[in-house]
């Protein structure tokens, strides 16, 4: 009774824009060491298990009513651990919380983008911002890097004044170089697209805890059309958890609650969040472990005689490949899995365990042999 022909996509009577489009995603592939995603390789530790386990207990009893719609508790919880280590105090009020980061920016593009409106980021960046820029129906602007991956301040001011852009996102460190962006360049940029138009600039800070800088945080005081994003996916290592959070003036936060579907962050996403909150400084300690092994990834692959982008994040852009496909292929024959971002001559690493990060050194010392 199976019908003989197979429906494709382009069958359906989806939106023009989404036509011949691919889903984003990075390959997941069963190897031994997995690099490729930016994940903490470090599980959880078993008392942040048990603990998420009495809490989740705790919330299940309660499941036959909705989460608590604005997430106080957890809002509360997101801003003390900003304010202890991001250096400035910020509140509930200033703090929201959903599915992920990419929901915050779905959420943020859903309000101040949309139809009629565009985003610029600078390339290459983090592609979901395009990805989301297009779901929601708001035009996408490719901003330009400079030869090194930095952002040209003049360069960036002239494309904002020319296109006047809606939203600015300005990624710091940014993915997939790891290039972090200085204060003075996010407040250039950010005069910039409020001269232009007033705008919203979105600090997507993903990685920050990763960075060498202090966060982009304090920036946001007296500036209502500046948004840090943030997300526990790499530094608290709960990837899995999908709980992203963004910090600025409280009208902000008043305004995504226009566009967030009512019980968005579900009871036990809140109770597993706040148990990870509760193990912070344990979680820390691998961002630093993290952090020097990723400095021990750049050393390494400099005395092998590779180009390595500076890292202020938990991964390594690293090159120059005359074909950065075959070489990814050439690693991944060696049981390591890196990622292919589609930046040309380059290569990303996320910083894995030591152990991990021998097996992806030793794979890239035999490429470099290979070609010798
Ligand atoms: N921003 C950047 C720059 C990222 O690299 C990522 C994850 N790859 C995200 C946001 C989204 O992370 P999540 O939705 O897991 O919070």
């Amino acid at each position: 009774d199976t019908p003989r022909t197979t429906t494709r996509i382009d069958d359906l009577p989806i939106r023009d824009e989404l036509r011949g489009k691919s889903p984003y995603g990075a390959p997941q592939l069963d190897v031994p060491v997995r690099l490729n995603t930016n994940e903490n390789p470090y599980p959880l530790p078993e008392a942040l298990v048990d603990r998420i386990a009495e809490r989740v207990r705790e919330a299940a009893r309660d499941l036959n009513r909705y989460p608590d719609r604005d997430a106080v508790e957890l809002r509360t919880e997101l801003a003390r651990y900003l304010t202890r280590t991001a250096g400035h105090t910020v509140t509930a009020a200033h703090v929201w919380a959903a599915n992920g980061s990419n929901e915050v920016l779905q959420q943020l593009l859903q309000t101040f983008g949309g139809p009629g409106r565009t985003a610029i980021g600078f390339e290459p960046s983090y592609s979901m911002h395009a990805l989301i820029a297009r779901g929601t129906g708001t035009g996408w602007i490719s901003g330009p890097r400079d030869e090194d991956f930095t952002i040209d301040v003049e360069a960036a001011r002239a494309v904002i004044a020319e296109l006047r852009p809606d939203v600015v996102f300005i990624t710091s460190p940014n993915n997939p170089t790891g290039t972090a962006v200085d204060a003075e360049t996010v407040l250039a940029l950010y005069d910039a697209a409020q001269a232009a138009k007033p705008s919203m600039v979105v600090v997507d800070e993903a990685y920050g805890e990763f960075s060498h800088h202090a966060s982009l945080l304090p920036l946001i005081e007296g500036r209502p059309n500046m948004v840090l994003s943030r997300t526990m996916s790499k530094a608290f290592g709960a990837a899995g958890l999908r709980l992203g959070y963004l910090a600025a003036d409280p009208a902000v936060v008043d305004a995504v609650q226009l566009v967030r579907l009512p019980y968005h962050l579900s009871s036990i996403t809140q109770a597993t969040a706040l148990a990870a909150l509760e193990h912070t400084d344990t979680l820390l300690g691998y961002v630093g472990r993290l952090k020097s092994e990723r400095d021990r990834i750049v050393t390494e692959l400099r005395a092998l005689g590779y180009d390595v982008t500076d890292s202020d994040a938990n991964f390594v852009q690293f090159g120059r490949f005359a074909d950065s496909h075959t070489a990814w292929r050439r690693i991944l024959d060696r049981g390591v899995l890196v990622r292919d971002n589609g930046v040309p001559g380059w290569l990303r690493v996320s910083a894995g365990t030591p152990a991990e990060n021998d097996a992806f050194l030793d794979a890239v010392r035999e490429l470099k042999k290979e070609h010798d």
